[in-house]
């Protein structure tokens, strides 16, 4: 795998922002410091004093450039991940819309084709279900046909079937059988995230004392906080037990919404997801992606009706918003970008710049755009 040594680098690690060398050695970080030199063959990448950051890690993404996880093809995969390292992300969860058991199986199957061959991009991490076992009053842009009751024998058989691939599920604590399925998910290894959902805060409660651990896309698609019912938001914001999905589009959420879910859970609980949509990276306009009409503005896309459909945005414009919009600082954006999806997914060996971790970075401007992506060592972006 070789040796790169990066340097005039503004490193971003978990103690703080350091002028120094970064040293990936086998795919890994070898070491970090001042005038670092590499054994002999050793490659210099002149970080021309951008940002080094750790490698974004995307926990909800449905697509860009036109293609679709549904779509379930390996050219569909390559050209997700292929836009997604253009812009500073390393790992990537696909995200799956509400639908039928065979077409689930599908997809899946799809996934982990695509995860056996791993192309030059984000690295795909597993699959995220956004799933039949939704609230049909939040269901957003998800079909309602495809929504199903939690004993769904034909859809349970296939998520235990492809357990390995599946990360996240998506679901609603409020529906009937909620706590048995949670718990299955859990022992198959599977994080619960609770979102599309009209559960009640005691409702979350038991959800997260099931073992449900993830809040999706919070603030949206959930039953809001009241003061004498704080709903499933309010049961985010103050559960430490849940880390929480947020998509920071500045449309999404208004941002006091996002200052307040930053102020309530920090950024060791709170991620950066895009929620990104097919039509994420086409210019803005009306465009007709898989025979539905949708809206592609700058930064979301919304459905005819005007009806949220998902954003269009990736990490590293979320990243620059709650920096400047928010006054996050660079280092806890950081956390909030990498760290905190890797720790959620139970990923140990990446999320952070320090010694001994995978080398997958993201190497950021001054206004925040990408100028070079790394994947275990391997430079799977550079700008032309
Ligand atoms: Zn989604």
């Amino acid at each position: 795998m070789g040796q790169i040594l990066i340097t005039h680098g503004k490193l971003v690690t978990p103690t703080g922002i350091l002028e120094a060398d970064l040293l990936v050695v086998d795919g890994k970080i070898a070491a970090i410091g001042k005038n670092q030199a590499g054994p002999s063959g050793t490659r210099t990448l002149d970080a021309r004093g951008n940002w080094v950051l750790p490698g974004f890690i995307d926990t909800h993404v449905h697509g860009g450039l036109d293609a679709d996880t549904m779509h379930a093809t390996p050219a569909a995969f390559d050209t997700i991940s292929r836009h997604l390292a253009r812009h500073g992300v390393t790992g990537w969860v696909p995200t799956l819309f509400a639908c039928p058991a065979d077409a689930l199986s599908r997809v899946l199957s799809a996934i982990e084709e695509a995860m056996r061959h791993q192309g030059p991009g984000a690295r795909i991490l597993g699959a995220h279900l956004e799933s039949g076992f939704i609230a049909p009053k939040f269901k957003g842009a998800q079909p309602p046909e495809a929504l199903r009751p939690m004993a769904d024998p034909a859809l349970r058989e296939v998520i235990r079937r492809h357990a390995e691939v599946i990360r996240i599920v998506t679901l609603a604590p409020e529906l009937s059988g909620a706590a048995e399925l949670i718990q299955e998910l859990v022992l198959l290894g599977i994080r619960v995230s609770m979102g599309h959902t009209d559960a009640t805060y005691e409702q979350v409660m038991a959800g997260a004392a099931a073992g449900a651990t993830r809040v999706t896309h919070l603030c949206n698609a959930m039953r809001p906080f009241h003061h004498r019912e704080p709903g499933t938001l309010g049961a985010a914001l103050v559960e430490d037990a849940l880390d929480a999905e947020i998509v920071a589009d500045m449309v999404h959420v208004h941002p006091a919404g996002i200052r307040i879910a930053y102020r309530c859970k920090g950024a060791d609980r709170l991620m950066l997801v895009s929620d990104a949509l097919m039509g994420t990276g086409l210019p803005p306009g009306i465009h007709v992606l898989d025979g539905r009409e949708i809206h592609i503005g700058q930064d979301v896309a919304r459905l005819p009706d005007g009806t949220i459909a998902g954003s269009c945005i990736t990490l590293d414009r979320a990243l620059r918003n709650v920096v400047t919009d928010i006054g996050v600082s660079i280092p806890e954006a950081a956390r909030m970008a990498a760290s905190t999806p890797a720790r959620s997914l139970g990923l140990t060996d990446r999320g952070s710049l320090e010694v001994g971790m995978r080398a997958d970075l993201a190497i950021l401007d001054a206004d925040f755009r990408c100028q070079g992506t790394l994947v275990a060592g391997v430079r799977v972006f550079a700008p032309e």
